[in-house]
């Protein structure tokens, strides 16, 4: 089969990584797993063996069929998913997952992240990625870096994500351009934050021309004076990328409150 990168098919191959993926995810009876982008299922196989109580599977790419269906045969515990992991509706997966545990594909990592984060109130609250080292890298930006994107925001406001280690490119077939690195993400407070779609688009907008001071991104949107923002404690020439967690949250209740963005966190 030829690999296609239109799906992001860099295939692992270092089973001491798998081992670590396995194991870092700690999954076992009783997590219900949800994998996206099996592939020849070399990570599904490792779960399966590791005696997770449920596995979920979902991939795009029908040239996989045979021989994923050939896996799942036999498997009780084992679900097999096939279409667009980005458009899936996983709220009708039984049992629903609590862990998302892939080697996802390099073009949907942020927006297959936001889409499962809007899952976390339904349980979903354990993410263990590998992924391009760039968007590794965004994802933990802290504040005044200038990887930090609304993705890492939304996750410092739910939880946690951290590298775990890198991963050399020689780790996959074929080899890719980049390197990757492992991260973790952990879901534990704000669980329903992304049931209000107000949230991401205030951190969009505020982020849209990075040039551009945050009141000055947020006209429209969200108009505030200079001295609403600065009683919340903001400079008001601060752009998006510099305020903490804590300030988004701040200025997102104001909108709550204000401008009736929907419900409050
Ligand atoms: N899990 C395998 C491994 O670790 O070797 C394969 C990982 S490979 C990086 C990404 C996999 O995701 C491929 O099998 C690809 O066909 C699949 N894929 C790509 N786009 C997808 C999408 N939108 N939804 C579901 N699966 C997708």
């Amino acid at each position: 089969m030829i690999a296609l990168k239109r799906f992001g098919q860099n295939f692992l191959i270092d089973k001491n990584i798998l081992a670590e993926i396995v194991s870092r995810s700690d999954a076992g009876e009783d997590d219900c797993v949800l994998e996206v982008g099996p592939g020849h299922g070399v990570l599904t196989r490792a779960l399966l063996a590791r005696g997770v109580g449920h596995l979920h599977a979902i991939e795009l790419d029908e040239r996989l069929r045979p021989e994923l269906e050939e896996l799942a045969r036999g498997e009780e515990n084992f679900s097999l998913h096939w279409g667009d992991a980005v458009k899936f509706d996983y709220s009708s997966l039984k049992p629903f997952p609590n862990k998302i545990i892939a080697n996802i594909p390099y073009n949907i990592t942020t927006p297959l992240i936001w889409e499962l984060l809007r899952y976390a109130g339904l349980g979903l609250t354990y993410h263990l990625y590998m992924l391009q080292m760039e968007a590794a890298v965004r994802l933990t930006a802290p504040p005044d870096s200038k990887a930090r994107y609304p993705l890492g925001v939304t996750i410092e406001a739910m939880g946690h994500a951290s590298i775990v280690r890198s991963v050399g490119r020689k780790c996959f077939r074929p080899v890719p351009n980049v390197d990757s690195a492992i991260v973790e993400i952990v879901i534990e407070k704000n669980f329903a934050l992304m049931e209000n779609s107000s949230w991401s688009e205030l951190l969009h907008r505020g982020f849209a021309h990075r040039r551009k001071t945050l009141i000055n991104n947020l006209k429209g949107f969200m108009n505030i004076s200079r001295e609403t923002f600065e009683a919340l404690g903001l400079d008001a020439n601060i752009r998006a990328e510099d305020l903490t967690c804590e300030q988004w949250l701040r200025l997102f209740g104001l909108g709550v409150r204000s401008e009736g963005l929907g419900v409050r966190v």
